[in-house]
């Protein structure tokens, strides 16, 4: 916005330099795949997921699109989230397992060309959360797929998602 003050000399650029208007980047957790290290990462510079709602109440999803929003922008590790499984090197997977989507969890992981990694995001994914033992619950994540990476948090905050899927690229 112009305001006087831009007139007067003192530009919005001026005020801006001043303040610091993005955060640090995340740093990955340690002995996985630390920054820089693509050796030691299943997908080395670049991942695909697919994100499955198993049974959430959606505020995982609310933490997971902040996490590649532009504060932790997860894109700029080589993560990104895709339509279909077939793209896909894995699954991104929220919420408790209902008996609805235990199938629908099988099917879109069968649909995941090997190698692939199924990541559980969020308590309820992780051992039930709040919902554990609920009588529309199957399980947790684990108990209807093999699960290679948890996201602990009800809901995990952007930077812990964002840190935990930087193991999968070691960037
Ligand atoms: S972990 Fe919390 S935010 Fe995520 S789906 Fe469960 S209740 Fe919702």
């Amino acid at each position: 916005m112009i305001t006087s003050s831009t007139v007067r000399g003192t530009s919005l650029f001026n005020v801006l330099r001043g303040r610091r208007v993005t955060e640090a980047a995340p740093s990955p957790v340690a002995p996985r795949a630390p920054a820089g290290d693509r050796a030691r990462a299943p997908f080395p510079g670049s991942a695909q997921l697919r994100h499955v709602d198993a049974g959430s109440c959606n505020g995982c999803e609310v933490e997971i699109a902040q996490a590649f929003a532009p504060v932790c922008d997860a894109g700029r590790f080589g993560v990104r989230l895709v339509a279909s499984p077939r793209h896909a090197d894995g699954l991104l997977v929220t919420g408790v397992v209902t008996k609805n989507m235990e199938a629908p969890l099988r099917r879109a992981l069968e649909a995941v060309p090997r190698p692939r990694v199924v990541v559980a995001c969020g308590d309820c994914a992780v051992n039930g959360g709040v919902f554990a033992g609920a009588y529309g619950v199957s399980g947790v994540v684990a108990d209807v797929v093999p699960v290679d990476l948890e996201i602990p948090g009800c809901p995990p905050e952007p930077s812990a998602i964002t840190e935990v899927l930087r193991e999968l690229t070691g960037r």
